[in-house]
Order: structure tokens, then C-alpha cells, then sequence
């Protein structure tokens, strides 16, 4: 009998960088424990939404794979064509259709490009590079915002995909709509560009791009969208992107079939139809969101303005001692090694201890 061969997988996948997680906080004695580490909504979903899951019967049926229902509601929400819409598992689902149709090896090995800003959403190198493509990671500038002409300069023969995040996870600034045409107007035709906007709800920036209209005038253009921050529905998976039908038609292909569960599609669809409410708890955490960083800026922290649900500390090598004085107050935040910590808006009650906390931790040493 022959010797037994090792399982291999493929040799890509000691490149992967393990996607951490947030945790939730450590019980403290006396602290209530709040969890400041996905990027999650306090308030969760509408009631509407709870009604929608609590009726929900049709658990042994396959759910529509092309989510019909949602499209349409989604196409007249946001004036688009159903057509432009592709669903899939969260907004994550809908990322890796779009980079495994358009990136990966060719038959000769040589890697298509992935470009995208660095640091920025922790699961990009894991999408790019689980589908055979080399990234290309480009530094933030010292205000952590896209460093834009930079990102147009990586820009080779290769280059297939461009990923924008806007607001940035986890530093917090969006990008303007002229610094977005301006960098549109560098890139060659058949890149696909994607503009991730999971945080777009949480915008009060009245410049921040519009991506939207981005993609009405730009053909090579996919914006992404997710129900799970500002809907509260991070844990039903529904997101998509929008784009025109010469993108579309690919990514349907290579579409998981049945991504998106009817349960998860009626909860989108309710919600859509309680905009207002919806609003109101995107409010609410906006304007936590200006307390938070008012108060920072009179304890003399120096961050990043945010657009976002998220407050970014460029800790540096403090990162993990602070994540740790957090954990002393059963807060559990998120540390990026020794370059800083991300911090989600949440509840009042922890907003304010993270407060006490940062005055309790001075800025500088
Ligand atoms: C949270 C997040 C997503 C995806 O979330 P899904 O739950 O998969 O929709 C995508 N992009 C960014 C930048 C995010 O922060």
C-alpha cells in the first residue's frame, strides 16, 4: 500500500491573514459589558423586522435566488435599475463575487492586481488573495485617508480591481466626490473599481462622495452596500452591489446560489419600508458620534474625523495596553496591533465610559 499522502490545501492559504473577529467584552464585576469591536448597531433592527422573523414559516423552502423582491424594493429606493442590483451574503458576499469574477491567477500563474488602501477592511487581503490575485496595498496618508494619487501610481497592466472604502473602516474619513472623479479620471477603463460604502448612513459630511451618482456616470464603477450596520442586520447577511448590466451579467455567474435567505430578504425589505425609524437610530449614533469625538478633542486626542459608527485612536505601540485598561472596564474594543484601536459608537452608557476611559488613559505618555 502506498504511504498516506498529507491532506494539501491549496499553498494560498498560508498567506491569508485570519480575520480577528471583535470580540465581545470580558464580564467585570459591576460593569454592565458592552461590545465597541464590530462595528455593530446598538439599537438593532426595526420592530418591523422582528414581526417579519417572528411570522417568518417558510423554513424548509429554498429562498428566490435572485432575491427578486428585495431587488425591486432596493431599485425603487434608490432609483436604479433591479437589473444593476446583485445580492449576496452581507455585503462581504457581494465583495467576493465581484473580485473572484474579475481577479485571480491566469492560466500562465501570472497573479492579476488588487489595489486598495492599507489599513482598511481587514477581510480585503483575505478576498484577494483566496482567489489567487496579488494585493496591492497602499498606505494611508498621515491623516489616514486614502492616499488617492498614490493608489492611481500603483495602477499597472495587471491592476484589475480598485477598492475604495469610503468612510474608511476602521480610520473613520470618507472620501469627497471631486477626489473620486479626479482619481476616476486616472484610472484605465476596464479596472472595475468598487466603492465600499457599509458605513454610508452614517455620513454628515456634505462633500463625501455620492456613489451612487458615481456609478450613474461611470460604467467600470460597483458600489457596495450591506444591511448590516445602519439596519442593524449584521447577522442575517444581506448585502449587494450596484452596477451596470456588462458588470452584472459576470457576477451572477459566480454568485452563490441561495446567498441570501427569504427570511433575510424580508427583514431588508421591511426595513427599507421603516426608513424613518431607521433614520432615527442612525441619528441617534451620529450625534454619539459628535459627543465622542467632542469629547476627545478636549481631553487634547488628536483623531481622525469620522464618518462613520467607529472612532479610530492612532495608538501606535500603546494599542494593546489600551485595549487591555478597555477590558478592565468591560468594554471590549478593537486593537490593530501597534497601530491603533477602533472603537464603535454604542450605547450611551458605554460611549460615556470609553470617554472616562480615554481621560483616564492621557494622549501622549
Ligand atoms: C462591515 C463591513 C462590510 C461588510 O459587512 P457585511 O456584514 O458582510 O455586509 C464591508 N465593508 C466594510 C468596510 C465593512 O466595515
Amino acid at each position: 500500500m502506498n504511504e498516506p499522502q498529507p491532506i494539501r490545501p491549496r499553498p494560498v492559504l498560508s498567506e491569508l491573514p485570519a480575520y480577528a473577529a471583535g470580540k465581545p467584552a470580558a464580564a467585570v464585576d459591576g460593569l454592565v459589558s458592552y461590545k465597541l469591536s464590530s462595528n455593530e448597531n446598538p439599537y438593532g433592527p426595526v420592530p418591523a423586522v422582528r414581526a417579519v422573523l417572528a411570522e417568518f414559516t417558510d423554513f424548509c423552502r429554498y429562498p428566490d435566488p435572485l432575491s427578486t423582491a428585495l431587488r425591486e424594493r432596493l431599485g425603487q429606493h434608490l432609483d436604479v435599475s433591479p437589473q444593476d442590483i446583485v445580492t449576496g451574503a452581507g455585503s462581504l458576499g457581494a465583495l467576493t463575487q465581484i473580485i473572484t469574477t474579475f481577479a485571480g491567477a491566469g492560466p500562465d500563474g501570472t497573479q492579476d492586481e488588487v489595489i486598495y488602501a492599507w489599513r482598511s477592511f481587514e477581510a480585503y487581503p483575505i478576498v484577494v488573495r483566496a482567489a489567487g490575485a496579488r494585493d496591492v496595498q497602499v498606505p494611508l496618508t498621515a491623516d489616514f485617508r486614502h492616499d488617492l494619487d498614490a493608489m492611481a501610481a500603483a495602477i499597472t497592466e495587471r491592476t484589475r480591481v480598485i477598492i475604495l472604502c469610503t468612510p474608511n473602516n476602521p480610520t473613520g474619513p470618507a472620501l469627497t466626490g471631486a477626489e473620486v472623479e479626479a482619481f476616476l479620471a486616472k484610472v484605465p477603463q476596464d479596472v472595475v473599481v468598487v466603492l465600499d460604502e457599509a458605513y454610508t448612513e452614517f455620513i454628515t459630511q456634505p462633500d463625501a462622495v455620492d456613489a451612487l451618482s458615481v456609478y450613474r456616470r461611470h460604467d467600470n464603477v460597483v458600489v457596495l452596500r450591506t444591511f448590516s450596520k445602519a439596519h442593524g442586520l449584521a447577522n442575517l447577511r444581506v448585502g449587494y452591489s450596484v452596477s451596470h448590466p456588462h458588470i452584472t451579467q459576470y457576477l451572477r455567474v459566480l454568485a452563490t446560489p441561495f446567498a441570501v435567505s427569504s427570511v433575510a430578504e424580508r427583514a431588508a425589505i421591511a426595513s427599507l419600508d421603516h426608513l424613518d425609524e431607521v433614520d432615527e437610530r442612525v441619528a441617534r449614533i451620529v450625534a454619539e458620534r459628535e459627543r465622542v469625538m467632542t469629547g476627545l478633542t478636549e481631553l487634547g486626542w488628536d483623531v481622525p474625523d469620522s464618518q462613520g459608527n467607529l472612532v479610530w485612536l492612532p495608538l501606535g505601540e500603546r494599542a494593546p495596553e489600551f485595549v487591555e485598561a478597555a477590558a478592565r472596564q468591560a468594554l471590549a474594543v478593537r486593537g490593530f496591533g501597534t497601530e491603533g484601536v477602533r472603537v464603535t459608537i454604542g450605547e450611551e452608557e458605554a460611549n460615556t465610559r470609553f470617554l472616562q476611559l480615554c481621560a483616564d488613559f492621557p494622549p501622549t505618555p
